[in-house]
């Protein structure tokens, strides 16, 4: 049985009071629910806030992920930080190639620089959450299954997948991505079932203990239909990770659906 991960992508939003008042509401809006045995839940805020918030997470069993780090241990790299560094915060996960990092911003990250940061974001110790989708001319062109298998198995050349922790996967369509579109259950369920087949080829019977979370304008109002597929296994959620009530509501959500 895969235990659902809902992770909050909190992208480059909020500010440091603000970031702690989050995670204060989120804690008490949880209250006794069941986080971390039934449903794990992590936050990941921008990378300057990582020490705070992990102060301000202490006591909880609430995660700590990052949303990036860079491959190389040290050097002449400015403004990068290494997984080591990130690792140092008591962050359990690390986002990796999210769609706004492949397409927008920073380096236009290519399947060779994720495939090198997941190694060290593993060799550090950290639990990958790997993301990968199509954008909307792929899924027109009817190539989004065969883009997801691309993007895995770029990614995991060289790297071994021997626990559930080795690798998460995020199943993010980019147009899905802050748009408010959201991929319908069967899309979802398509699309990861097509990963973790893909997943089982590249590992072994593993894959059947990886994790697939869903990300794309999850809101609590379809959280359950899309937890509910037998291949999602959680969320990577953005905008509605921002308020507390949201959060909560999509990680009650997700709990409701285990039964
Ligand atoms: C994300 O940032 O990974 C994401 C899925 O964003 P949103 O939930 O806002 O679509």
């Amino acid at each position: 049985m895969r235990r659902p991960l809902i992770a909050g992508n909190w992208k480059m939003n909020l500010d440091l009071a603000r970031g702690r008042d989050l995670v204060a509401g989120v804690r008490a809006g949880l209250g006794s629910a069941d986080v971390g045995t039934q449903v794990e839940v992590a936050v990941c805020p921008p990378t300057i806030y990582l020490f705070p918030i992990a102060e301000a997470l202490q006591g909880s069993l609430i995660r700590l992920g990052a949303q990036d780090l860079y491959y190389e241990a040290s050097g002449a790299y400015t403004g990068e930080v290494s997984a080591t560094m990130v690792a140092e915060t008591g962050a359990k996960y690390t986002i990796i190639g999210h769609s706004e990092r492949r397409h927008t911003i920073g380096h236009l990250e290519d399947d060779r620089m994720l495939n090198l940061k997941l190694k060290a974001a593993h060799q550090a110790g950290l639990a990958p959450i790997l993301c990968v989708g199509e954008t909307i001319d792929e899924r027109r062109a009817e190539q989004t299954l065969d883009v997801l298998t691309f993007q895995l198995t770029a990614a995991l050349v060289g790297y071994g997948v021997t626990s559930p922790d080795d690798l998460v996967l995020a199943y993010e369509p980019v147009w899905a991505i802050g748009t408010g579109e959201v991929a319908t259950p069967e899309q979802a369920q398509e699309a990861h079932a097509h990963l973790r087949n893909r997943l089982r080829e590249l590992a072994g019977p593993i894959a059947d203990e990886v994790r697939i979370l869903y990300g794309g304008s999850v809101k609590p109002d379809n959280t359950a239909a899309i937890m509910k597929q037998p291949d999602v296994d959680g969320g990577l959620i953005g905008g509605a990770s921002l308020k507390p009530d949201s959060f909560v509501r999509i990680i009650t959500a997700t709990l409701a659906t285990l039964g």
